[in-house]
């Protein structure tokens, strides 16, 4: 199996470039989607967050309010740790039996679908590393436009980002979407059918 991970700038046309292999018939393994999964009601690590941050955390019927946890979690750096060293492990194994199971399935290609894969240094462990590359401006106006933040927001998730350089940097392909988006099922055409090739 090949395991080409997927990374971009906040508002770069990721989750876009993600669903179009998909329907080449890629699987993706989506690292957001696995975020919001091992902290659902019944899982070991909501039971831990609530003994680390309070009761509140949670709603009546016993759900993650995201807000609130970011509100507790994020106001120093001793609080962020707790918060990752709850969640990043699980994380970690849960990503890695999806992966398996994806081997076990006959999968060929697998996309990691990861917003902080460089960021994280998880670029390592790829096999291809596809990078959505964006001017920020655009990013920006997407953002803005299409996703309801406001310009300052944009600007601030962005800045927190690792640079466009050093994402660039870790890239063996670059999907430039700057055009439109016919343009961007071009390259991903383009850029899948190299790796296919590959082989
Ligand atoms: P990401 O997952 O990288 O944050 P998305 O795929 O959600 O980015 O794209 C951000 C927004 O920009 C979405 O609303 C998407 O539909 C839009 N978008 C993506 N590519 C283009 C493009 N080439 N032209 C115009 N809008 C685009």
């Amino acid at each position: 199996m090949k395991l080409i991970g997927l990374t971009g700038g906040i508002g770069s046309g990721k989750s876009t470039v993600a669903r179009l292999l998909a329907e080449r018939g890629w699987s993706v393994v989506d690292a957001d989607q696995i975020a919001r999964e091992i902290v659902e009601p019944g899982e070991p690590a909501l039971a831990e967050l609530v003994e680390a941050f309070g009761a509140d955390i949670l709603d009546e019927a016993g759900t993650l309010q995201r807000a609130e946890l970011a509100r507790r979690a994020f106001v120093d750096a001793e609080h962020t740790a707790k918060l990752n060293a709850i969640t990043h492990p699980r994380i970690q194994e849960r990503t890695q039996e999806r992966f398996a199971e994806a081997r076990v399935a006959g999968v060929e290609y697998c996309v990691y679908d990861m917003p902080l894969l460089v960021d994280n240094g998880l670029d390592r462990d790829m096999d291809e590393v596809l990078v959505v590359d964006v001017d920020v401006e655009e990013r920006v106006r997407r953002l803005v436009a299409h996703r309801g933040l406001d310009e300052a927001d944009a600007r601030r998730r962005i800045a927190q980002q690792v640079p466009d350089e050093v994402r660039l940097a870790a890239a063996t392909y670059v999907i430039d979407n700057n055009g439109v988006l016919e343009d961007l099922a071009l390259q991903v055409d383009r850029v899948a059918a190299a790796i296919e090739k590959a082989e």
